[in-house]
Formats: C-alpha cells, sequence, structure tokens
C-alpha cells in the first residue's frame, strides 16, 4: 500500500476528529462492503476517546508521531510493503487500546486482612533468643479452655518427603530407597484400618507403578478409595516456587493429574509443599484453579512464622494481589516451626518432640539416628505411657495455641522415612499407644488419631461450620526466605543459570511441539477418520512428546530449577531437558512437513526422516548449542517459519548461511532486503566459511510462512537487496578482512549511538549503554554496569548452593585496559555492540522492526568465571528513574508484585526471585527488563536495578548438599529484553497509592514472549537442487504457508498451550486421546502505555470466540475445565460461543481434536 504525502497531511490537519487518520490511512483502497461496520466501529471508539481529551492528548501526539514516520519511511527506500500496513495497524491500535482497558488496572484491588509488604514495614527483624522455640516464645496455654463439648482434635500425617534428584539422582534414590518405600506403604498401612499415609510426588508413583504386579497396584488403588492413603497435590514433583515459570508448573501438574485420573480415578483435594524455599501466591492460584480446595506450606522466614503465630494467622485465606471479588482465595496452613521433620512438629521444643520420633529407637537392621538434643525416645509401654502421653498431650496443646480452632495437625515424617518396615511399625505401633491412652482419658478431652489432609481440612472446615471467613484474608508471596539468623535462601534464585535457562529453552520447545502436535491432530481428524498409519504415527509421536513432558516436569522439582543438587545429579536432569528438546524438536519438524504437505491424503509418515533442521542443535546437554548452518549454491533452499503465538509477528531473524551474497524471497517470490554480517571465531578472527544474514519475516498466528534462500546469481554489487554490515573494532591485535566486509580497526573509541525509528541508544567509549531515548524525544539515563560480590569469611557462615552471603556492597568491574576489546556492527536491520569485560562478554542488539524486536534492545551476556573462587556477578541498571525504594518483579510470569528494599534487612535480604521480569518507573517512565531465565533481582539504590548473573562458590553452605558450586558452564548465557516506556501524561494505571499488585504493558507481555517463544526456523533438508528456482524439475512443493487461525486472538490473550491428552495404559505403548486441552491467559496489563509494537486489537474485552480462532479445527463442543482437565466446570458450549474473559485469569478449555 502506498501512501499519498496529500492525504496524510490531510490527516495529520484533523488530528483532533481521531477517527480521520485511522480512515485514511486505515481505508484508502475500498471502503466499500462489510468494512462499512469497523468504520462504525470505528467512529464509536472515537466518541468514547472524545470523553476523555485530557488523557488521550498524548495519544493524540503519539499517532501524530507514527504519521509523520509514515511520511518520512513512504520516502525512503524500498523498505518491504508490510511495514506500512503494521505501522498503521499500530495507530489503529493505539485508538482500541486505549478507550477500554484502563478499567482493571485503575479499580484497586480488595484489602485483606494480611498484606505482606504492609506486614514486613512493620517487622522489625530483630531475632531475639525465644528458648526451646528458639525463633518464637515460650508459649503457654489455659488448660481449662477443654471440657467435653471442647475436645482438641489432633490428626497425626504420616508422610515420607521424596525428592526426584538432590543428593542422588531420582533413578538412584527410587532404586535405594522410594521403591521400598511404596512397597512398605502399601503393605503396612493395609494393615490396620486406622493407619494413614500421605503421598505427593507422582514420578515416584508412575516409577513404582511400572514395576509393581496388578495386585500390588489394585491394593493402592483400595487404600486411597477408602482413604487411608491420600495423593496431596499430585504434580509431577513438589515444585520450586521462585525460578518456575507458570507453563511448566502447570504442565507438572497436568501430567502428575493426567496419571491419578487414569489409574487412581483420583482428584487430588490438598495441597502439600514442605520443602520448598519460600512460596508464591502463583501457587496458590494454580492449585485453587486446578481443583483443589486447601494446601499446607513450611519454609517461611521464621520471623514472618512468629507474628502471624502471635497472631493466631497461621491460617489464612491466601488472595492474589490482583483479586477484586476474593473468587482466589485458598485456604492455607502455614506450619509454625523451624522444619518438618519430627522434632520440629509436634509442639514448640525440639528436644521433647525428638523423642517421639521411634525411628530414632535403636533397631537392627536400621541406621542408627539420635536426636541431636540428646534425649533418646522410649518404647511406649503399660508403665510409661501415661508420663510420655501427658508430655506430648502438653506439646500439641502448646502448638494447638498458636492456631485459631482446636483441630490440630501433626506431620509425622522426614526425607525418604518410611523406607523399612520396623519404621512403619515403630512409628504406628508406638503412637497408636499413646492415641488409645490419650483417647480413654476422659479428662484430658482430646481426640487424637492418625490422619490424611483430608482428614484434617474436614475436621477443622466442620469445626468452623464451614465458614472459612473465620480465618484472615491474606495477600502477598513468602520470599525471601531465612531459616536462622541473616540466613537468606537468596542464591538459589540464580545458582546453575545455565541450566535455567536450558529449563526455558526446553519449555518453548514443549509448548511449540504441542501447539503443532494437536493442531495436526486436529487437521486428521478434519480429513474424515484418522488412517491407521497416522495414528501410529501420532501415537509414536505422543511417546515422544510425553516424554519430553516429563523431564520438563521432573527439573521443575525444588532442587532442580534451584540449581541445589549434586553435580552429577544436574548433569543427569539436563541430559532429560535435552533429550526433551531433541523429542520437541523432531514433533515440530514431523508435524511441519506434514501440514504444508500438498497430498495429506496419502500422507506417509516417515518419523525417522528428518524434514527439516529445526533451529539449532542441542549437541550436548552442558554447551550452548551449535548455531545451524544453512549451507547454499545456486539452488533455493527453503526455510519455514513457525510462530507458536497466537498473534502475527513481523521481526528481525538472523540466520547462519555458507555465503554471504545471498538472496531470499517472500512467498510471493520477491526479493527482500537483507544484511550480512561476520560471524566472528575469535575477537580478532572473522570466519571466511559462516554468515550471519538478517531479514525482516512475517509469521501468522499459531502458523507458518516460508521464505527460500539461493546463491545469488550475479556479483555482489549487483546484488541491490543486500546491505553489508559495517564494522568497527577497538582491538589491539590486527585483523585480516574477509570478503565482502572491511574491518575498522581503530585505537580510541568516542560514545556513539545506535538508533532506529523508536528509539536511539547512546554507549560510551567502553561499549557500554548510557543512555536511551525514545521518540526522538525525551533523554532516559541509563549506564550498564557489570559488578561484583564476594563472600564473608572468618567463622561466619558462607555462600553456597543456597545461600547468599556477600562480604559487603558490590565492587564495580573496570574494563581491563590491556584487554578492553569492543566492536561495532551497523546496519539498517540489525546493529550490535559487543564489549569484552572482566567475566563478561557482553552483547546488545538493536532491530529496525515494525514489530516488538524493534521496541526493545535485546542484551545477551555471555559469563565466564572458570578459575574464579567465591564471585558472584550481576548486570546493574542505573537509571534516572525516580523509583525511590520500590521495584516490581514477577512470581512464576504469572503477575508482577511490588518489592521495597527494607532498612531493616540485610543486603542478601534485598534480593527476589525473577523468574520472568521486573521493572522500575516513576511517574513518567517505566524500564522493563525482561529475562529468559529466572535469576535473583534487586533495587538497592533509587533508579536501579540489578540482576545476578552467575555465582562460583568454593563451598557448601550446611543446607545438606555437602558441596559448592564449582561446575560452572563456560560460557553460560543470560538473554534480556529492555524496554523504555513513556507513560500517558496523567494516566495513572496501577502506578499510584503503593499498591502491590502491578502490570506490564501490553508491549512488555509481548516482548517477554518474544524471549521465551522465539519463531522457530525450519531449514527444509531436501538435497541441494532438488528444487530449482526457475523452470527447473521440481521434486515437489510444500504448502508456502499455513495459516489455521481466522483472526488473532486479541494482544491480552495468551494461548498457554494447547495439549493433547495422552491415554497411559499399563502395557501398552501411550497413544493420543480424543481431547486437547486449550489453556489460556488473559494477561493484566498496565494501559498507561502506547501498546507499540503491536498489530493485534484488545478492545474486544476478553471476548473470546474458538470459531474465529479455529475456525476450521476442532470440533463443535467447547468444555470449560478445571485447569488441569481433571473435572469439568458446566455444560459443554458451542464453539462459536463468545467466552469472556477477566483479566489475570487463567481458564482451560477441553475441544474434540
Ligand atoms: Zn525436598
Amino acid at each position: 500500500m502506498r501512501i499519498r504525502k496529500t492525504s496524510l497531511l490531510f490527516g495529520l490537519s484533523c488530528l483532533v476528529v481521531f477517527g480521520c487518520i485511522v480512515l485514511l490511512l486505515g481505508r484508502n483502497k475500498n471502503l466499500v462492503g462489510d468494512e462499512q461496520n469497523d468504520v462504525e466501529d470505528l467512529e464509536r471508539k472515537v466518541k468514547e476517546l472524545e470523553r476523555d481529551l485530557q488523557r488521550n492528548y498524548e495519544i493524540v501526539q503519539k499517532i501524530g508521531k507514527s504519521v509523520s514516520d509514515l511520511l518520512k519511511q513512504s520516502s525512503g527506500q524500498g523498505e518491504a510493503e508490510y511495514l506500512k500496513a503494521t505501522e498503521i495497524k499500530q495507530v489503529q491500535q493505539m485508538l482500541d487500546g486505549t478507550t477500554k482497558e484502563c478499567g482493571f488496572v485503575e479499580q484497586a484491588p480488595l484489602q485483606p486482612d494480611v498484606q505482606m509488604l504492609k506486614l514486613y514495614s512493620k517487622m522489625k527483624f530483630d531475632n531475639p533468643d525465644g528458648g526451646a522455640w528458639k525463633q518464637g516464645w515460650d508459649v503457654q496455654y489455659d488448660e481449662g479452655q477443654y471440657s467435653e463439648n471442647n475436645k482438641l482434635k489432633v490428626f497425626v500425617v504420616p508422610h515420607s518427603h521424596n525428592d526426584p534428584g538432590w543428593i542422588k539422582t531420582f533413578q538412584k534414590y527410587y532404586e535405594d530407597q522410594t521403591r521400598h518405600i511404596l512397597n512398605n506403604m502399601v503393605r503396612k498401612v493395609g494393615e490396620e484400618e486406622n493407619r494413614k499415609f500421605i503421598w505427593a510426588e507422582i514420578s515416584y508413583l508412575d516409577f513404582w507403578w511400572k514395576e509393581s504386579d496388578p495386585q500390588t497396584r489394585d491394593k493402592l488403588k483400595q487404600l486411597v478409595d477408602n482413604g487411608q492413603i491420600e495423593i496431596v497435590t499430585g504434580g509431577w514433583v513438589m515444585n520450586d516456587e521462585a525460578n518456575t515459570h507458570y507453563y511448566a508448573i502447570i504442565e507438572q501438574l497436568t501430567t502428575g493429574h493426567e496419571w491419578l485420573k487414569q489409574k487412581l480415578n483420583f482428584s487430588p483435594r490438598n495441597g502439600w509443599a514442605i520443602d520448598p524455599f519460600g512460596f508464591s501466591s502463583s501457587m496458590a492460584y494454580l492449585l485453587k484453579r486446578s481443583g483443589l480446595e486447601n494446601m499446607v506450606i513450611q519454609r517461611v522466614h521464621y520471623a514472618v512464622k512468629k507474628v502471624m503465630s502471635a497472631q493466631k494467622n497461621l491460617e489464612f485465606r491466601w488472595r492474589q494481589n490482583w483479586d477484586r471479588d476474593g473468587q482466589t482465595d485458598m485456604l492455607c496452613h502455614m506450619m509454625p516451626f523451624y522444619s518438618y521433620d519430627i522434632p520440629h512438629t509436634c509442639g514448640p521444643d525440639p528436644k521433647i518432640c525428638c523423642q517421639f520420633d521411634f525411628r530414632r529407637l535403636s533397631s537392627s537392621g536400621q541406621t542408627p539416628i539420635h536426636c541431636p538434643w540428646k534425649v533418646p525416645p522410649q518404647p511406649i509401654t503399660e508403665s510409661n505411657v501415661q508420663r510420655r502421653a501427658a508430655l506430648l498431650l502438653d506439646q500439641y496443646r502448646k502448638k494447638s495455641s498458636l492456631y485459631k480452632t482446636n483441630v490440630l495437625m501433626i506431620q509425622l515424617g522426614d526425607d525418604f522415612r518410611y523406607d523399612t518396615a520396623a519404621e512403619f511399625d515403630q512409628q504406628f505401633i508406638n503412637y497408636q499407644k499413646l492415641f488409645d491412652y490419650m483417647n480413654s482419658r476422659s479428662d484430658w478431652f482430646v481426640e487424637a488419631q492418625f490422619g490424611t489432609l483430608k482428614d484434617y481440612f474436614d475436621s477443622l472446615r466442620a469445626s468452623v461450620a464451614q465458614s472459612v471467613d473465620r480465618f484472615p484474608s491474606l495477600s502477598g508471596d513468602f520470599f525471601t526466605y531465612a531459616d536462622i539468623d541473616d540466613h537468606y535462601w537468596s542464591g538459589y534464585f540464580t545458582s546453575r543459570p545455565f541450566y535455567k535457562q536450558l529449563d526455558r529453552v526446553l519449555e518453548s520447545y514443549l509448548r511449540s511441539a504441542e501447539i503443532i502436535y494437536s493442531m495436526t491432530w486436529s487437521h486428521l481428524h478434519r480429513m474424515s477418520a484418522v488412517p491407521e498409519r497416522s495414528r501410529n504415527w501420532m501415537g509414536r509421536m505422543m511417546a515422544l512428546l510425553s516424554q519430553s513432558r516429563r523431564h520438563l516436569g521432573l527439573f521443575q522439582h525444588h532442587d532442580g530449577i534451584t540449581g541445589t543438587e549434586k553435580d552429577h545429579v544436574v548433569q543427569d536432569y539436563a541430559k532429560m531437558m535435552q533429550n526433551g528438546i531433541q523429542n520437541s524438536q523432531m514433533i515440530i519438524q514431523q508435524c511441519a512437513h506434514f501440514l504444508l504437505h500438498p497430498d495429506q491424503a496419502n500422507y506417509e509418515p516417515q518419523l525417522d526422516t528428518l524434514h527439516f533442521s529445526v533451529d539449532d542443535e542441542y549437541s550436548k546437554p552442558n554447551e550452548l548449542p551449535l548455531k545451524s548452518l544453512i549451507r547454499l549454491q545456486k539452488s533455493k533452499r527453503r526455510i519455514v517459519f513457525y510462530n507458536s503465538l497466537a498473534s502475527e509477528r513481523i521481526q528481525v531473524v538472523t540466520l547462519r548461511t555458507s555465503h554471504y551474497n545471498v538472496e531470499v524471497m517472500n512467498d510471493q517470490s520477491k526479493p527482500i532486503n537483507i544484511q550480512v554480517s561476520p560471524v566472528f571465531i575469535t575477537s580478532h578472527q572473522l570466519s571466511s566459511e559462516e554468515f550471519e544474514i538478517s531479514f525482516l519475516v512475517s509469521v501468522p498466528p499459531l502458523g507458518m510462512s516460508t521464505y527460500t534462500i539461493r546463491q545469488f546469481d550475479g556479483s555482489i554489487q549487483e546484488n541491490a537487496h543486500l546491505e553489508v554490515s559495517r564494522i568497527v573494532v577497538r582491538e589491539s591485535r590486527s585483523i585480516d578482512s574477509v570478503a565482502p566486509f572491511t574491518v575498522d580497526i581503530k585505537e580510541q573509541f568516542e560514545p556513539f549511538t545506535l538508533e532506529n525509528s523508536n528509539l536511539k541508544a547512546t554507549f560510551d567509549s567502553n561499549g557500554l549503554l548510557t543512555s536511551i531515548s525514545q521518540d526522538r524525544r525525551e533523554t532516559v539515563s541509563i549506564a550498564i554496569q557489570f559488578v561484583r560480590y564476594g563472600t564473608r569469611g572468618g567463622n561466619q557462615a558462607m555462600s553456597g548452593a543456597y545461600l547468599f552471603l556477600p562480604d559487603g556492597p558490590a565492587k564495580l568491574l573496570e574494563p581491563n585496559a590491556e584487554d578492553n576489546r569492543v566492536r561495532i556492527v551497523r546496519g539498517s536491520i540489525r546493529s550490535q555492540v559487543v564489549a569484552t569485560l572482566p567475566f563478561v562478554v557482553h552483547q546488545v542488539t538493536l532491530h529496525r522492526s515494525p514489530g516488538i524486536d524493534g521496541l526493545n534492545l535485546d542484551i545477551d551476556n555471555l559469563i565466564n568465571l572458570s578459575g574464579q573462587s567465591n564471585v558472584e556477578v550481576a548486570m546493574r541498571l542505573v537509571t534516572s528513574v525516580d523509583s525511590g525504594t520500590a521495584f516490581y518483579s514477577d512470581l512464576n510470569g504469572l503477575q508482577m508484585t511490588r518489592r521495597e528494599k527494607w532498612e531493616q534487612l540485610p543486603l542478601q535480604a534485598q534480593f527476589y526471585p525473577m523468574p520472568a521480569m521486573a521493572y522500575i518507573e516513576d511517574s513518567t517512565t517505566r524500564i522493563t527488563l525482561a529475562t529468559k531465565q529466572p535469576l535473583g533481582v534487586a533495587s538497592l539504590s533509587p533508579g536501579q536495578l540489578e540482576v545476578m548473573l552467575d555465582r562460583r562458590l568454593n563451598q557448601d553452605d550446611n543446607r545438606g548438599l555437602g558441596q559448592g558450586v564449582l561446575d560452572n558452564v563456560i560460557p553460560t548465557l543470560n538473554s534480556f529484553r529492555l524496554l523504555v516506556e513513556r507513560r500517558i501524561v496523567s494516566c495513572k494505571g496501577s502506578h499510584e497509592g503503593r499498591r502491590p499488585d502491578g502490570y506490564p504493558s501490553l508491549s512488555a507481555h509481548r516482548s517477554l514472549h518474544g524471549l521465551l517463544y522465539p519463531v522457530h526456523q525450519l531449514v527444509w533438508n531436501v538435497g541441494d537442487g532438488d528444487e530449482q528456482l526457475d523452470g527447473g524439475p521440481t521434486l515437489m512443493t510444500l504448502h508456502g504457508s499455513f495459516k489455521p487461525a481466522l483472526s488473532e486472538s486479541g494482544s491480552d490473550i495468551h494461548v498457554v498451550n494447547l495439549r493433547t491428552a495422552t491415554r497411559l495404559p499399563d502395557d501398552q505403548a501411550v497413544e493420543p486421546l480424543s481431547s486437547v486441552s486449550l489453556v489460556l491467559h488473559r494477561l493484566g496489563f498496565d494501559c498507561c502505555f502506547p501498546p507499540l509494537g503491536l498489530n493485534s486489537s484488545t478492545a474486544n474485552n476478553g471476548e473470546f470466540s474458538l470459531a474465529k480462532l479455529f475456525p476450521d479445527y476442532f470440533g463443535d463442543r467447547v468444555r470449560s475445565m478445571s485447569l488441569t482437565s481433571l473435572g469439568t466446570q458446566g455444560p459443554a458450549i458451542e464453539k462459536s460461543f463468545t467466552i469472556a474473559l477477566k483479566p489475570m485469569e487463567i481458564y482451560t478449555f477441553e475441544l474434540q481434536p
């Protein structure tokens, strides 16, 4: 579409009437027929906008600016056509996005009884010695409170905590311990009707199931059916809550729940998370939406536990920060004491409680365990039962006094406990004697018994007549955890960052594989009955998919993604993740080949054939992937781009090729502009065999588009669409030029800039960013620095895998005078700065793109801590933003929450998890940093944001791991996106009033999605020369594109997953079920930032129609489900039905393929 200057100028002159511009820009082709409705729609929007002219003043400016940009571009040289179409969409988008969406963020959330930020602001954290309960106080109670009508009801809950990997690998733990625990559990619990047990980790249950005979399986099923054994949470693992992303949490819950439904026909109702190191409110939300009603948590800061115990607030309704109506409330039970082991669960005095761990009785055949308080347990006999029962009851009553009701939960277990039949006997028999005695004493007013979480919570809810309002509401989260003194567990937010990124890479591939698999499954169903060969093929791919899900699920364990496992255990996980990536790549390329195939009716699946090479090659589990090289000749190579997001993507892609003089054609066989850049083998050597080419691609929502590439038939001077990057370096050594590049070597650098139509980035002479000016207007000072921490020494505890215990404030890493190389590679599509600093090769990339990637800077840091001793390296943004003591970080990528720098807390307590994003802001500006990998983040001074990058620590930190962190991968890559946004004048969003909730802008959401879920490049592996450019013989022609979506889902609606359910037969291979779960998340976003770089509307106000997204796919009926598809919620609806999605909420819909 060409735009005439005259009409644009006319457009500018009628800015006040917003509609003019849109009509002129967007509709100057033909204003007829069904577009009439769109126009009326726009006019309505214009009227709405006019009502609030003041707020929209900046939008007017913005639109004016976009129009002037369009003018500039239309006079520039040969940009691709869609470029302008997209800019036009942006203008329209600005109108759409600002009319309706501010209501949600501007409305303040409900005020809970307890808000964690407020609670923190009042706490002293002074840690006085509490006596027997060291971190509490001398608990007293009134004996007279108990009576015949007010008995103490005690539920003793036997459990065994089984880490799926930590000191040993998952498999080794199973063989050495867990197998025996499960075998003995089924045998010993089944011996008496009043025996109970709970089990959490489905990964282990699956292992056990496979090697158990049908009778033993049935026995387990009976015990679950009659309530003696309760499956709690039912996840594949007990996941970490700091580093995990909600996609992976949902996946590991779904994998566990899918197993439970088919093997035991059981739906978990109660959550159990006793060992994760701090707790996220996102988890409460995800459990609630999965159909759970209650949950238990343990590792919370000791000072928080003390305050909540003193106020009898240990049981509360956990409410989301964003909640406007209390619909997210989840009943949560917090354990009061130091640990979940038996010494810290019967009551406040561990010296007494330890005497009621009968595993510590000397017994033949078991490794002895002693009580550190030096008073051993005694077997319960007729002669001592009165004394022993009275001693224990005193602890029970004291513990009960910390809670609001007379229903009491006592956990009875520890890590890998109950591995022998003898231990089951020791605990069950001795406790039963104690219960029998207690219950026989009518003057003690106590009823004690073994129980499950269900028993406990049923009784608790009955005690308040099902009125949970009796418990306070609470919002916020429980980070950062400290178990003693100033031992803050903020190290694990960053430990083993290489594998933290590998986790996100696997998530991206698995999600893409799930979506394209489900599209293929549906496509086969559309074709009529699924042919047998296709069914087999889909079954074999489902086996790969199912395995990848389990590999991802396993790493979500609280000693997996946390980086707190032994070296060989992290290697074991990494191999599984590598396998998961390879499986997913296999599925993606197989399904892409089928979906693009011209003769699907006669398609012959070949699962062993690599039709396409997908992206990079993950050839080793502990090395960065090998860049795929596209070998070029005169014949065409076909490259398919696959977009797993539900909105169209226009972005710059960079591929590696064997030649520099190349030609790229779009799907209309038109050559497009490309930029060729060098590949540096070392800092002073260019490759003459590999080159990088960059160009803009457009890929439809959830679809594919094809570009072709070949060596250019002519000289490079004749190649009008090729631009050669300009290279300037500061390098002490000489550099040999390699055609077609010339390298300009300079001894000194002056400050310099990189810019595109959205932003201008200024760098200092060392190649480090100093400022960004946006819209060619205001400049925001943003200096990037790198800093290092040491660990404190002497007799104090030192940093390790879990703990961050720095030796004081960070020291600035100055560029090394002798080895301070800077490299600038410039072009009109992609420009890049590479600066070499101590420990870090720092790379900043700017794209010229109308998409999201044209709005932010990409930052990649390659970290090398080899040979270092006790070093932690962080990247610090020092900015002019007046952010005070506050910053915002995310919880599991699901929500943003306000953080404060607390004066009463030490440095290591100021770090929080950053699984996806952080931002700082003031009344005019917001700076957002999106991250590909979870890391620790802090804001230690106003205007600063600091992200830990890697840590190398020589010693253990005494939390059981027994080693330091010295297996750093060299180099480790950290990737980020940096976005600067200007707030629309007088639009307040969620910024005012120290609210605990925060919301990224829509552009920031999309920027993060681009980082987490990149467009995949699939290089078709037909042999060279098979596909001729002109005239020559062609073997076969694949379809150029795949466009399953009629429209985009809306910029604020994110497809979390499209997951085909799996049948898990005991004796045969897995196969796909006729059920596909569509998981949607309606993003909450701050409407005060113009939604730039987007091309789909948000104005549908959360209205979503499956028929519009997938007109030709999936059946006619849709059913609303619980999050993990365990249960239905309401009747099936028509596919064409418009569903209203609420901001921040996640929905699961069951579709038929
Ligand atoms: Zn654990």
